[in-house]
């Protein structure tokens, strides 16, 4: 196309006043503000001019007649971009996956409690860092290590069953427990280590060297703690031995990390936790234990072994634990460190503290979290909830749905698509027991026409998202991560499937 072409075809589009003075344009105007509007209007006119210049629009005749056609159809254009731009990107989905503690799904959901009083307290001014008694500047930790402290000292609040196995050789955990929040278990982590062995080494079997999520590495994080690291004992073996050998005048504490994610088996040893305690007690350094996932609540109660809680390490003698608060304690993303109040103490007076602390939305979400714990309401926490979901039930709510698409898509004629009941099993995800599976009932779809992998597109692309999961050429549901009251948003999409 010749340069004279383009030229007169860029004449012939509208300017941007031309367009704001329009009056469908004002009505866009009123309701979303002139700026976002024009901005709009701006994206998509350079976006005409670009396929001009590009030669996508002819300007040859009779073809003129496409810019045309695009200007026509600029109106739409423009409210389609206003309406891209001003949606939110993050968004609430469906998880059908089964895994409870999704990270990419943003692991823990929030309780009703969370929220309420996360809106109560950022709705306005809070006691935040203000002591209402006394009139003075307050800490901002008080308002959750109180909760800690009666959950974390009183094993009966958050387990029932630990309490009642408890064995000779298990003390009990101190009463001067103390429990900081920072920005997530890598920050705690990080605080711990940089607050108790800085300059110093601390000691890690080569077993535990761990890597979560791509992004947590246990070397990396000792390193930018400015603590050495000293591994002992072999990826598979490590003797209790090897961590007394190792101890010198350098070394200020002893590391014990949770193989969240994996598990070695096979022709493996570790010491026990007792042992460790043993030796740190009689060494006189500190033992720290990076749970990862950190339950305050009985998991072996659901039928899970190997998941220790946070109660069972304090109770065992460890020093100091760091968990997160938005994996198996079902609150908001926060790193939590409990433990010996003096070694706490030591952290919280660290200047690194400061730069990981948490605001006031992190405390409102955990505090209201963890008074569920108090009162025992567990399945006012999702997470718990879900956890403690049956299969029948589970099966109930997916016969239901079942039942109701097939008779939404049938309507008296053969439908192309399939779905099937079958078991399976739920994981808990957010790198906790990665052995431990829930018993579940799964919903499998199939398509006369469509690939599970374009079955499962469609899912993600409605309204709201749906999550699920393609095995063996089928999409897996498992409505245990599902809310009940999403049943009804999920069957709408399976029949649209339809
Ligand atoms: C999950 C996990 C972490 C990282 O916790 P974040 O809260 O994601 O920062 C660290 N250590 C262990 C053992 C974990 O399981």
């Amino acid at each position: 196309m010749s340069t004279k072409n383009k030229s007169a075809l860029f004449q012939k589009l509208p300017s941007t006043d031309e367009l704001l003075r329009q009056r469908n344009i004002q009505e866009l105007i009123q309701r979303d503000g002139h700026a976002a509007v024009a901005e709009s209007i701006r994206a998509v006119v350079a976006r005409l001019r670009q396929e001009i210049a590009g030669g996508h629009i002819a300007g040859i005749e009779p073809s003129e007649k496409s810019l045309d056609l695009a200007v026509g159809g600029l109106f739409n254009a423009i409210e389609r971009e206003l309406r891209r731009s001003l949606s939110s990107s993050l968004r609430l989905v469906i998880n059908a996956t089964g895994v409870i503690l999704h990270t990419n799904l943003g692991r823990a959901p929030l309780a009703e409690t969370a929220l309420d009083h996360v809106r109560g307290v950022a709705n306005g001014y809070s006691n935040l860092e203000f002591d209402l008694e006394t009139g003075e500047r307050g800490k901002r930790d008080v308002h959750v290590d109180r909760l800690f402290r009666k959950l974390l000292s009183d094993p009966l609040a958050a387990s029932d069953t630990v309490a009642k196995s408890s064995s000779s050789s298990i003390t009990n955990a101190p009463s001067s427990t103390s429990t900081i929040v920072v920005n997530n278990n890598a920050a705690a982590v990080l605080l711990a280590l940089n607050s108790l062995a800085e300059g110093g080494e601390v000691i890690v079997s080569r077993g535990e060297l761990v890597e979560i999520g791509g992004s947590f590495r246990v070397p990396d994080v000792m390193q930018k703690s400015n603590a050495s690291l000293r591994e002992v004992g072999t990826t598979n073996r490590t003797r209790i031995g090897d961590y007394e050998r190792a101890i010198t005048d350098r070394t200020r504490l002893l590391l014990r990390v949770h193989r969240s994610n994996f598990e070695i088996t096979g022709f493996t040893e570790q010491p026990g936790l007792e042992e460790l305690v043993a030796l740190a007690r009689r060494r006189n350094i500190p033992l720290m234990e990076d749970l990862g996932s950190g339950a305050l609540f009985d998991l072996r109660s659901v039928g899970i072994s190997g998941e220790p809680g946070v109660i069972d390490s304090l109770r065992v003698g460890v020093d100091i634990v760091t968990y997160s608060g938005d994996k198996l304690l079902g609150g908001p993303q926060a790193g939590l460190i409990s433990g010996r109040a003096d070694l706490v103490a030591r952290m919280r007076s660290n200047s690194l503290f400061r730069a990981l602390r948490v605001d006031k939305l992190t405390y409102a979400a955990l505090e209201a979290t963890l008074l569920a714990y108090v009162k025992r309401d567990h399945d006012a926490v999702p997470v718990l909830r879900m956890i403690r979901l049956s299969k029948d039930e589970i099966s109930h709510r997916a016969e239901a749905l079942v039942s109701k698409v097939e008779s939404s898509v049938g309507m008296g004629r053969p439908s192309r698509l399939k779905l099937e009941l079958c078991d399976g099993e739920s994981v808990l995800g957010g790198g906790a027991a990665p052995s431990a599976v829930l018993p579940t009932r799964l919903i499998a779809l199939s398509h006369g026409e469509l690939s599970a992998d374009r079955l499962n597109a469609h899912l993600r692309t409605s309204t709201p998202p749906i999550v699920a999961r393609v095995e063996d050429a089928r999409v897996l549901l498992d409505l245990r991560t599902v809310f009940p009251d999403q049943d009804e948003d999920l069957a709408a999409a399976i029949v649209s499937l339809g």
